[in-house]
């Protein structure tokens, strides 16, 4: 097989170095005879692990000290669930600031099993088609205890580039699919969540940051490996975590800073951008429907002028060693999902594809 240059939305693509480095200490851990996999979770070696991970995240994020950082399990989908029940009291009242599929799954779940949540919608689409994120929109309900947003739309392709004020009410952002690919400051949120799949590490692990004084008002009913009361008392170590997903998360976590920090990575994903949606805006095959303001850097989505040639686009794309570019089912159309690990000779392996393919079928 030759080079294969991976676009698949996550679990998705992880730097090879990584990968190389994993492989060569599957089998023995720091000369200890056995992989870490097969190590406790309270063993010397991974007690290292836990905490160097979450002093490196805490620098590569700048994390004030006033905020918690938990390693969870659940996935993305589980801090749905754990949001509502940790911070919104039985009659309270909360707003969702829906820009796409992955915040309208959050207020579901919050809306339809723990409460008052109120639906905003705030990504709009105009006469020509395209969609953009209407920040107008992202207004508070009296009384409201937390306001939720997905600070990047990995279905949709929209990314939030602006936060609404919200005076003193918390606002909770889902980063699962940019965390860690731009610079942001985590005083302005309450609270952030994010899976560790798209670009962090494998499938397993979910990442909660969190500001100390919005622990301890749980609802009693909350299942303790979701309280973020209970996993901070416990150091994360409640339960056995997913010792291989964290494991990957601090190799990775290493790799961002010996290439510069997130700085440095967030100058590499505008360039990878850059290039793509350029080329995008350069044709009429194919085609964007967000607005430049509102493109995601991490999932560019985007439509053959002609659906017909979706199949083709994607064997053809394939044979050239491009995969997982197909868009997630709710949408159609293709999806590149460029996250940290992609390097800028992969998207430009893909232009040159790309324009081949335009040239062959236009
Ligand atoms: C992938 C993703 C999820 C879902 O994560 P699971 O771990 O599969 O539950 C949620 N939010 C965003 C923004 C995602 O990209």
């Amino acid at each position: 097989m030759g080079k294969v240059w991976n676009f698949t939305a996550g679990p998705c693509m992880l730097p090879p170095e990584v990968m190389q480095q994993a492989q060569a200490e599957f089998c023995d851990y720091a000369g200890t005879g056995i992989g870490i996999i097969e190590s406790s979770h309270r063993s010397k070696e991974f007690d290292e692990i836990a905490k160097n991970s979450e002093q490196l995240l805490r620098e590569l994020l700048k994390i004030p000290d006033n905020y918690r950082v938990l390693f969870m399990q659940s996935g993305g989908r589980g801090q749905f669930a754990a949001v509502p029940l940790n911070l919104l009291s039985e009659n309270g009242v909360c707003d969702y600031f829906v820009t796409g599929h992955w915040s309208r799954q959050a207020y579901k779940e919050c809306h339809e099993r723990f409460g008052n949540a109120v639906l905003h919608e705030c990504a709009q689409r105009n006469s020509r088609g395209i969609y953009s994120v209407d920040y107008a929109q992202m207004r508070l309900s009296p009384q409201s205890e937390y306001a939720y947003v997905c600070f990047n739309e990995t279905v949709n392709g929209l990314e939030l580039f602006e936060l609404p004020d919200l005076g003193s009410v918390p606002l909770v952002a889902d980063m699962s699919s940019n965390i860690l690919t731009r610079s942001i400051d985590v005083s302005r949120f309450g609270a952030i969540v994010f899976g560790v799949q798209k670009n962090v590490a494998p499938a397993g692990l979910v990442i909660a940051i969190v500001r100390e004084d919005l622990l301890g008002h749980s609802r009693k009913y909350c299942p303790s490996i979701l309280d973020w009361t209970v996993m901070n008392q416990y150091d994360s170590l409640f339960n056995t975590p997913c010792t291989f997903s964290w494991y990957m998360a601090y190799l990775v976590f290493k790799w961002i800073k010996n290439l510069g920090g997130v700085e440095a990575l967030e100058k590499r994903n505008i360039q990878k951008a850059r290039l793509l949606y350029e080329y995008l805006d350069s044709t009429s095959f194919y085609n964007s429907v967000i607005d430049p303001k509102d493109r995601s850097r991490v999932n560019v989505v985007f439509t053959l002028k002609n659906d017909v040639l979706n199949n083709k686009f994607l064997s053809e794309a394939k044979e050239h060693g491009l995969i997982g570019l197909k868009g997630h089912k709710v949408l159609g159309g293709m999806r590149a999902s460029i996250y940290n690990a992609m390097p800028l000779e992969g998207v430009q392996a893909l232009v040159d594809f790309m324009q081949d393919f335009a040239k062959a079928n236009g």
